[in-house]
């Protein structure tokens, strides 16, 4: 292991970007092996020597896994020329990390989106081979009904040929404008919305609301994030 500057030590733990934390340690609010520490450019040994930050200990740790309530007009990315991304929703501490979108919600899409840095986590949960189920709730504009629930079980052509996998399709409220939960186990471009057009109905309103054992907390509303619990991110390793 390396000897590494101590801001740069202390931006990898998520405590801030450099500017903070420059004012962290000018405000003697960090410790190294007990002692108050205020040159950035100090030289410490990660994972030996002992980092407090206002009495607290800090590990230092490499992943980050947040989920976030995505709000409808925002991209389902890390970076675009025009468009907000949903990482421009994170502040710097986990900006840090650099996180990136596990899979994609459509920008007029909302609910639970995955984000995190760990890429082998992103790439089982993303893999074709897996098929990790995906829920959501719609809202559709037409009558759905049981024969619609049947083709989802059976599995649907979509307008380029291609036979999705079997889904579920529970009806919550069958009226002109209809409210369903539905669950499908593949990721296919626009899917959920396709899936409905080749039914002849059309999605209004599309909110992912789980992926595998991950659900959404509804306490997060669109634009808010927290960190996964440790019982969450185990679920998912
Ligand atoms: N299916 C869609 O059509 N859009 C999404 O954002 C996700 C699934």
């Amino acid at each position: 292991k390396e000897r590494q500057r101590l801001d740069r030590v202390l931006a990898h733990m998520g405590l801030g970007t450099r500017k903070e934390i420059k004012r962290l340690l000018k405000e003697k609010r960090v410790r190294v092996n007990g002692e108050p520490a205020g040159d950035p450019g100090l030289y410490v040994l990660p994972g030996r020597d002992r980092l407090e930050v206002d009495g607290k200990p800090v590990e230092y740790r490499r992943y980050i896994y947040l989920m976030l309530n995505k709000p409808q007009g925002v991209l389902s990315a890390t970076e675009d020329k025009l468009a907000k991304v949903v990482v421009d929703l994170l502040p710097p501490e986990y900006r840090a990390f650099h996180p990136f979108p596990v899979g994609r919600l459509d920008r007029d899409a909302e609910g639970l989106l995955l984000l995190t840095n760990d890429g082998k986590l992103a790439h089982r949960l993303l893999s074709p081979k897996k098929h990790v189920p995906r829920t959501y709730f719609a809202v559709v504009s037409g009558r759905v009904t049981e024969a619609d629930a049947g083709a989802f079980r059976r599995g649907v052509t979509l307008n380029d040929g291609y036979l999705t996998m079997p889904g579920e399709l529970k009806i919550l409220h069958s009226g002109p404008e209809s409210e369903v939960e539905l669950t499908i186990y593949e990721g296919k471009y626009h899917q959920v919305k396709r899936m409905f057009e080749a039914l002849g109905k059309k999605v209004t309103y599309l909110k992912r609301i789980a992926i595998g054992p991950l659900v959404l907390d509804e306490t997060l509303k669109p634009g808010e994030y927290r960190e996964l619990k440790e019982k969450e991110i185990n679920a998912l390793l």
